[in-house]
């Protein structure tokens, strides 16, 4: 069988890029290894920047049926004193809140939004195994589905399968891996009646927790602990970690003590940051956290991977028209260079965060306040928010 492209991975980035491309009326596939796409503590929140493309690209009314959580803004506080906010709707840009829902829904929507064009197909339950060559070029992928071995031959395709990617390992890219200190543990909860609009990051001398109102009416609670450590806070107790969360955050101790039961309760999350080198070869191309694995500080993996599929979509157009083989790597040269300093952005952001985070010392913490408390009156934290929130680089538009 031929596409003209192959899409591996239908998280946001594949299926989204697949959305478009079919838009385009480009014969295009996204192999997806699960059969449905139901996922857990994953990419909840969607920021404001693509649910305006989401909107633009007529797949908002679905996710209205559904029903979401407005997320307008993002507050910091030292216990009760506050650090640090945004408000979106402060933010010079139409869309003023961002969303969030079960990704689920999300991934359902774009693809069933896909499926009305007959140039779109989507194979489930179908794993990428190797990629087929012509030399040293990509021209098409090797695929597990029910035991049996298929060839899906295409001129382009598109790595989209996430922060474990093989297409990185088969496609011989450097990748540039950063483990995290610490370990991350989630856990959700059901949200108090009385609980506050926005995302919270509260912090309390060297400790911190982060609290995202999730839809319908929980609260997802992430806080961080040192590595290795979770064999030593388990010893000492599911009691001991729900004081450790409540001396930061009291208003959390009634629903803690309600829902979290035991470690079965929880989920230890190893965190690390990839980012490669180079994106693409001859044929193929990587998107999304196949790309770049980001911090989940601020939760910008989702749109960073759908503004890489939306500035992707005229690179491939324009080189489907010009090139009847593989698509050479230097067709994409320029996008990646962009999506590279946006990329950068977002990871610097996030980086500094987690430094404040970190801050152990109480001169540390004192140096937080200070430097959280400045950013917060900084003429300039408007423009750094909407280039966050939005991914809007300088004299760049983000209209589809
Ligand atoms: C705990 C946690 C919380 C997060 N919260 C947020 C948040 O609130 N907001 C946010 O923006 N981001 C969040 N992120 C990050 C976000 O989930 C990712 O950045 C985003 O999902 C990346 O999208 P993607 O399409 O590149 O990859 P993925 O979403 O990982 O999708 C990859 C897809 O490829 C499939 N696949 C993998 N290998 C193969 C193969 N060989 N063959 C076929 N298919 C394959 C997978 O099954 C998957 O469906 C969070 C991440 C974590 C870990």
């Amino acid at each position: 069988m031929n596409k003209e492209v192959v899409i591996v991975g239908g998280g946001p980035a594949g299926m989204l890029m697949g959305l478009l491309l079919a838009q385009e009326k480009v014969n295009v596939a996204v192999l997806e290894k699960n059969k449905d796409l139901s996922r857990d503590f994953r990419g909840e929140t969607i920021a404001p920047g693509s649910v305006y493309l989401l909107k633009k690209l007529g797949v908002f009314p679905a996710l209205e049926k559904h029903g979401f959580i407005k997320v307008r803004k993002i507050k910091m506080y030292d216990r009760e004193e506050k650090l640090f906010s945004v408000n979106f709707d402060e933010l010079d840009h139409p869309q003023k809140f961002g969303i969030d829902m079960p990704q689920p829904v999300v991934l359902e929507a774009l693809k069933e939004k896909a499926l009305t064009y007959p140039n779109f197909s989507y194979i489930e339950g179908a794993t990428c195994t190797d990629l087929i060559k012509d030399g040293e070029k990509v021209v098409g992928v090797r695929y597990k589905e029910s035991e049996q071995e298929f060839e899906l031959r295409s001129k382009l395709v598109i790595g989209a399968e996430g922060r474990y990617s093989r297409l990185q390992t088969l496609g011989n890219f450097q990748v540039q891996k950063k483990e995290f200190d610490r370990d991350l543990i989630w856990f959700k909860v059901p949200k108090p009646i009385d609980w506050e609009e926005g995302n919270l990051i509260k912090v309390y001398k060297n400790d911190h927790v982060i609290i995202l109102p999730t839809y319908p009416d929980y609260l997802r609670v992430g806080t961080y602990i040192s590595l290795g450590g979770n064999r030593e806070i388990k010893q000492k107790g599911i009691s001991s970690f729900i004081d450790k969360v409540c001396t930061i955050e009291p208003r959390l101790r009634k629903p803690m003590n309600e829902t979290i039961k035991s470690w079965e309760d929880t989920t230890l999350l190893k965190i690390f940051t990839a980012h490669l080198d180079n994106w693409a070869n001859d044929g193929l191309i990587l998107i999304g956290d196949s790309a770049h694995t980001m911090s989940p500080i601020l939760g910008q993996g989702v749109n960073i991977a759908m503004q890489d599929a939306f500035k992707l979509l005229p690179y491939v157009t324009n080189g489907l028209k010009e090139h009847s083989g593989a698509l050479p790597a230097d067709l994409f040269t320029d996008f990646i260079e962009k999506r590279k300093k946006q990329v950068s952005f977002v990871a610097s952001f996030q980086s500094r965060q987690e430094q404040n985070l970190a801050a152990s010392s109480p001169f540390q913490c004192t140096i937080r306040k200070v430097k959280m408390k400045l950013l917060d009156k900084a003429p300039f934290k408007n423009k750094v928010m909407r280039r966050l929130q939005y991914g809007i680089v300088e004299n760049e538009t983000m209209e589809v």
